[in-house]
């Protein structure tokens, strides 16, 4: 039958670069740049894409790092997404290597796919992830517009086909107070660190109160200078998470008024600035979900379509999910306790699981390519749960 036929064949060009894909990821993860300095590794994806066949355009959305490369002109326009960004200090400990190289991996493959049967296949490098949401300013500035399907498989600690994603802002508070001798003249002070310890206080008491799953969060960045001086200046940055954008927007008036209060109680001044980037939910579209689920059992990977003990953050994956039927599933290649951005994942990162992880992932992907273009009609099934013709 065509389609086996045609897994068959995705199947063996992956199995074919594996030392390729490999050391890919390897390179990568050896040479760590963060977000919107990662030269190197933009330069090595685009140019294997353009060695098999893909016409490439760098620096798209006005972000050098940033990139396109597509095979095919036809309809479904699928859109397999790359990140290769590091972390501080930590290098590759999100395994951003492995999203990379698996790709890259499907894309390739998938051109027999698209040979045999028509659409169109396009990676599109999307950098920035950890520290920027690259992929939300490449949404507001059009880099997935005009696709029909957009995916990329993440590595973690459990194999599961969706992933749960919380809608996040950032908040960066300054309080101002009036620097005293903090022993002889304390009366003539107005404190800012005690500001800033009385909202931590106000957003503890007000976290009884919220929707499971929301979650705030902060550190302080200036507590003041010296011990024997009424701190004049306070600073934090918190993070505001939550289910959907409604609730979102509810909890981050609820968590600002708990800074605008002990301004007014403290006698301090308050300044915020909300971050400009805000992260969307993660939408799940579960027949690709499903597709790509039975693809990876077929692989021997045992994946759950949902996983409650699987841990959640945010992404700015979340802001393509909104725009085009997405999926953004997980593959293990490390246990529970070694989870994301720590060293021990760094090491996964590079480990035989990682590289089992990327060459499933990369199968996974393309044979989930060869089921949408084989069959129309799943193509159909999938615009219409996206538009809420059926219940997601
Ligand atoms: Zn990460
Ligand atoms: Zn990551």
């Amino acid at each position: 039958m065509d389609i086996e036929r045609s897994k068959a064949l995705v199947i063996g060009e992956i199995e074919a670069r594996h030392h390729q894909l490999g050391e890919l990821s390897q390179k990568i993860h050896s040479n760590p740049e963060l977000g919107f300095q990662e030269v190197k590794a933009a330069d090595w994806l685009t140019q294997y894409l353009e060695e098999n066949g893909f016409s490439v355009e760098r620096g798209i959305c006005e972000l050098p790092t940033a990139f396109r490369g597509s095979y095919g002109q036809g309809k479904p326009a699928m859109a397999i997404l790359a990140e290769y960004d590091a972390l501080p200090e930590l290098g590759h400990a999100c395994g951003h290597n492995l999203i990379a190289a698996s790709a890259i991996g499907a894309g390739v493959a998938s051109k027999s796919a698209i040979d045999r049967f028509g659409g169109s296949i396009i990676v599109i490098g999307t950098p920035a992830e950890e520290l920027y949401g690259g992929k939300a300013i490449m949404a507001d500035r059009g880099a997935f517009d005009n696709l029909d399907i957009a995916m990329m498989v993440h590595p973690g600690t459990h194999n599961v086909a969706t992933t749960e994603a919380l809608a996040c802002q950032a908040l960066e508070v300054e309080f101002f107070g009036k620097a005293a001798h903090a022993a002889s003249r304390p009366e003539a002070g107005i404190n800012a660190l005690e500001a800033m310890l009385q909202s931590f206080n106000a957003i503890n008491s007000l976290r009884q109160h919220i929707k499971p799953k929301s979650r705030v969060h902060g550190i302080i960045t200036d507590g003041g200078k010296a011990a024997n001086v009424v701190p004049a200046h306070s600073a934090g940055v918190f993070l505001v998470r939550a289910e959907d954008d409604t609730y979102l927007n509810e909890l981050k008036q609820k968590v600002l008024n708990c800074f605008i209060g002990v301004a007014t109680a403290s006698g301090t001044r308050l300044e915020y600035r909300w971050g400009d980037i805000s992260y969307a939910p993660l939408r799940n579209n579960l027949t690709l979900a499903q597709l790509f689920r039975q693809n990876m059992e077929i692989l021997g990977r045992k994946m759950p379509l949902s996983d409650p003990s699987s841990s959640f953050g945010s992404t700015d994956f979340g802001n393509v999910s909104q725009l085009v039927p997405s999926i953004h599933p997980f593959v293990a290649i490390a246990p529970v306790e070694e989870g994301v951005h720590s060293p021990q994942f760094a090491t996964a990162a590079i480990s035989e699981a990682g590289i089992q992880g990327l060459l499933d992932a990369a199968k996974a992907l393309a044979m989930t390519v060869v089921d949408l273009v084989a069959n129309p009609e799943i193509v159909v099934k999938v615009k219409d749960e996206f538009a809420g013709k059926i219940d997601d």
